[in-house]
């Protein structure tokens, strides 16, 4: 899949769609966006990330709010950070001596996850600067809030293909212009649209049965 620049969806539409294609409608395709306590608490752990500085300390030096894209995953986004470490295996970068190794850190409230919603962002992230500087990205890190902690993360093939087929999907809902219905689970009671989709959907009252059931 190569997209064309008007093709193009965010980078944080994939962790959408992970967590619920009928989130990233809601988000993506209708516009509908809703503050809880979960992403207003996202927001204010941006706020640093985005600054847009830069800061060289020692043999890292730090790029905060890059622009990143990637035409096969049809992907277009801004990175917290990433990180460029001095490394032989690395690119030059304008300005600077030597070659530089990326390194994409995530910001994200809360702790870490079982599932991999937001290590398929970061993945997507690592696919981006492959694809933009010509250097093989394994690794990167994502900065959780709760504790304030990084977990280093590996760019591994397994994560690479469930990145690239969810990308896929995503693209094909996105055609179709397609709105799933909801599908009710425990991930829902840290959804900012639940209020939403509890309201806008005749199935709402299959879900208090289900939540109800022994
Ligand atoms: S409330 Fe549940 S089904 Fe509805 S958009 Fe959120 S996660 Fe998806």
């Amino acid at each position: 899949m190569e997209s064309d620049e008007k093709d193009l969806l965010p980078l944080s539409a994939l962790q959408h769609f992970a967590y619920c294609p009928r989130q990233f409608a809601l988000i993506h395709l209708e516009q509908i966006w809703e503050e809880n306590r979960f992403t207003a608490e996202g927001q204010i752990l941006h706020e640093r990330a985005n600054s847009g500085e830069t800061e060289t300390r020692g043999d890292i030096h730090t790029a905060r709010s890059l622009r990143l894209v990637s035409h096969t995953l049809g992907l277009t986004g801004i990175a917290d950070v990433v990180e460029f470490h001095r490394h032989t295996q690395g690119t030059e970068l304008p300005g600077r001596s030597g070659l530089w190794h990326p390194f994409p850190v995530e910001y994200k409230r809360g702790r870490s996850k079982a599932d991999d919603w937001d290590r398929l962002q970061l993945c997507a992230q690592a696919i981006c600067l492959e694809e933009m500087l010509g250097v093989e990205v394994s690794e990167g890190a994502i900065f959780y809030g709760k504790p304030r902690r990084r977990e280093a993360v590996e760019i591994n093939e397994s994560l690479r293909d469930t990145t690239r087929e969810l990308s896929m999907r995503m693209h094909a809902q996105w055609s179709e212009r397609r709105t799933p219905p909801a599908d009710y689970g425990p991930k829902c009671d840290r959804c900012s649209l639940k209020e939403h989709c509890f309201s806008a959907s005749s199935t709402a009252s299959n879900y208090l049965k289900r939540m109800l059931e022994p």
